[in-house]
C-alpha cells in the first residue's frame, strides 16, 4: 500500500459490466488539456471504437487536481510515481514549483473513476509524469527517459488496474475482449 492513499481503496475493482468501461487520457481522445495546449493528434481507431460502444471515461489527472491548460513542464525528481506516493520523489516544475500534491489529487481522482465504473483498463499516455505507464523523464528536463510510472498510472496499478499506452491499444483490446468472455 503506497503512503496516502485510503486503506478502503485497496478493495480489488467490481467486475466489468456491459460493456465494460476504459478509462482512457482525456488528451488521447483530442481534449484541449496538455501542458503545453497542443493537441495529441487524430482519436486512434481502437479509441474511435470504444467511444462509439460507450466504453470510455476520460480523465485528464493533471486538470482534474486542479491545475490549469496551458501550464508548466513538470517533472518527476528523485523516482518515479511509486517514489511519490511513498513520499521519496517530487513532481516538480520548471520554474521550481512542488506541484506533487495536484499531481496526487488528480490521481485519486481518476481512481474514484475506477471505482465507481468498475474500471480493469486504463489507456493512458505514454511517458507523461501523471499517465506514463513505462517510462517517465528523470527530473532534469533534458528529455532523458528512465523507467517507471507518472503517477496516476502508479496509483492505478497499484489498486489492480491493467495500465496500457497508446502504443498498446491491440493489447488493450485482447484484454478487454477477454475479460468480458469472461
Ligand atoms: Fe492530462 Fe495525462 Fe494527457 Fe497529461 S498525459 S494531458 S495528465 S491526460
Amino acid at each position: 500500500m503506497m503512503a496516502g492513499t485510503d486503506p478502503s481503496d485497496s478493495n480489488p475493482a467490481p467486475g466489468m459490466g456491459a460493456p465494460g468501461k476504459i478509462l482512457v487520457s482525456a488528451c488521447l481522445l483530442g481534449a484541449n488539456v496538455r501542458y503545453n495546449a497542443i493537441p495529441c493528434g487524430a482519436v486512434a481507431p481502437i479509441l474511435a471504437q470504444w467511444l462509439g460502444e460507450g466504453r470510455v471515461v476520460p480523465v485528464c489527472p493533471e486538470v482534474a487536481g486542479g491545475l490549469p491548460t496551458p501550464r508548466p513542464a513538470a517533472e518527476i525528481s528523485g523516482g518515479d510515481g511509486r517514489r511519490v506516493w511513498l513520499g521519496q520523489a517530487r513532481v516538480m516544475t520548471t520554474a521550481g514549483d512542488d506541484v506533487s500534491r495536484a499531481f496526487q489529487a488528480g490521481a485519486q481522482a481518476a481512481l474514484a473513476l475506477v471505482r465507481s465504473h468498475g474500471i480493469r483498463i486504463a489507456v493512458l499516455k505514454a511517458r507523461s509524469p501523471s499517465c506514463g505507464n513505462a517510462q517517465i523523464y528523470d527530473g532534469s528536463f533534458s528529455a532523458t527517459r528512465i523507467d517507471g510510472m507518472g503517477v496516476t498510472a502508479a496509483l492505478l496499478a497499484e489498486h489492480g488496474v491493467a495500465v496500457f499506452n497508446e502504443d498498446e491499444l491491440e493489447q488493450a483490446d485482447a484484454l478487454l475482449r477477454r475479460l468480458e468472455r469472461g
